[in-house]
């Protein structure tokens, strides 16, 4: 039978590093996630060392049972290298060498001021018979074969280049044989825990059979994962998902702080950006996290106009100007230094809102009174003053990331009002 609409499919993950305990082979699920949500299934998936005969039993069995075989990695210019050859020797099929694929990989050493290795002539040969699919963020081309009834898929191992050549030219060609439409949105939610959001949604679980919610649950985010399919068309997917969501931003209200899967940070710049109002922090027990978490978005300085890392009394006295008698009193971790931590930094930087953060990482340094895991974060604004004590439990990421994210979510609320 020819590969079609009905092809048994499978995944052949080439790579001897995926059979140690320190590499994972995610690629596949990244190939099946999307061929899935077309309603194409995966039949059988493989992982096998970078050895010839290995390779060869594996290309062998797949080719008795599969119309559509899927290779991942070995296409790279090192000796272990082996797929291409490998295929091409156990199909019969000859290498040919095309002189534009080596002019691009020469071009792509020559932009960053290397030569090309020789190493990598290699790369610049086919499978007689097949189309080149364009490797944009690496040197390994992909390659796809249509050998008698059978269609093979040379992708190369690096998710960041298997992904987009993925994504551009071998699920387009898939969607003749789709069987279903799919829609996926991604509800992020702040402030409740997932008990909490299981007991608000209970009623909505026995929706239409068609319909998938899933709740993901991280430090100080919980996640609703929503998938709807339908047989007929996207639009009626989508449409049904749109339903789902009203009906869960109804619930939930405010405390879903985005849909489309962005991160607080990205949801605080354009709150900011739209009321023309310019932020400066002061953090201690995050080290800077806070301020990496806002400058990773792009267009930040639009609003962002200084962080500062106190961690030391002296520095939250000199660089804040804290009186050293508050901080004597409470102590370095406490509402009152969380609070002039918030007005120290909106002052000296002239923001419109200075956000502070203080607390105990862990895992020392906690006491009955203070135990590991207090955070106070402190949020002025010219008129008002917030402080919140939060306890967060965990190590010590969890509790830099939680304090992370309590702060931009007490500014993202501030900034709703
Ligand atoms: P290769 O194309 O074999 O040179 O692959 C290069 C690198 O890609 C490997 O060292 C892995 O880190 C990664 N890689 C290869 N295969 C996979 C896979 N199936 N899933 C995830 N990463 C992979
Ligand atoms: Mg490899």
């Amino acid at each position: 039978m020819k590969f079609g609409k009905d092809s048994k499919i499978e995944i052949i993950a080439v790579g001897t590093e995926l059979l140690t305990p320190y590499y994972q082979d995610t690629n596949s699920l990244y190939i099946t996630q999307h061929l899935n949500d077309l309603g194409i299934e995966i039949n059988f998936k493989s992982i096998v060392g970078d050895n010839r005969d290995d390779l060869i039993v594996c290309i062998n069995s797949a080719f008795a049972r599969s119309e559509i075989i899927f290779f991942i990695g070995g296409l790279g210019p090192t000796e272990d290298d082996r797929t291409r050859e490998v295929i091409a020797s156990t199909l019969g099929k000859k290498l040919i060498f095309k002189e534009q694929l080596l002019n691009g990989i020469k071009q792509r050493f020559e932009r960053r001021g290397f030569e090309m290795p020789s190493v990598n002539n290699k790369q610049a040969y086919i499978i007689e018979g097949s189309s080149v699919l364009e490797n944009k963020h690496g040197t390994a081309p992909g390659l796809w074969l249509e050998a008698g009834e059978k269609l093979f898929i040379l992708l190369p191992g690096p998710p960041h280049e298997l992904k987009p050549m993925f994504k551009n030219y071998v699920w387009p060609r898939f969607l003749e044989f789709q069987k279903q439409y799919v829609a996926r949105r991604v509800l992020k939610t702040s402030g409740l825990t997932e008990s909490k959001i299981e007991s608000l949604l209970s009623d909505v679980y026995p929706l239409l059979p068609s319909l998938k919610l899933t709740i993901l649950a991280y430090p100080g985010q919980i996640e609703l994962h929503l998938l709807s399919r339908s047989l007929e068309s996207h639009k009626k997917a989508d449409g049904a998902l749109h339903d789902l969501e009203r009906d869960l931003k109804k619930r939930l209200g405010e405390n879903i702080f985005s849909s489309l899967g962005e991160e607080l940070e990205e949801v605080i710049g354009p709150l900011l950006r739209q009321s023309q109002r310019t932020l400066a922090i002061a953090e201690s027990c995050t080290g800077g996290l806070l301020g990496h978490r806002i400058t990773n978005v792009s267009g930040s300085s639009d609003y962002f106009l200084q962080g500062v890392l106190t961690y030391s009394n002296e520095s939250k006295i000199q660089l804040l100007g804290i009186p050293s008698d508050i901080i004597l009193q409470h102590g370095a971790v406490s509402h009152e230094v969380a609070e002039a931590m918030a007005i120290g930094i909106r002052k000296r930087s002239a923001s419109d809102i200075g956000l502070s953060i203080t607390g105990i990482a862990g895992p020392k340094g906690g006491s009955p009174e203070k135990p590991v895991g207090l955070v106070f974060v402190g949020l002025s604004w010219e008129g008002g003053v917030k402080v919140v004590k939060n306890i967060f439990l965990g190590h010590r990421e969890i509790i830099k990331s939680q304090s992370s994210q309590k702060a931009l979510d007490m500014l993202r609320l501030h900034l709703l009002q």
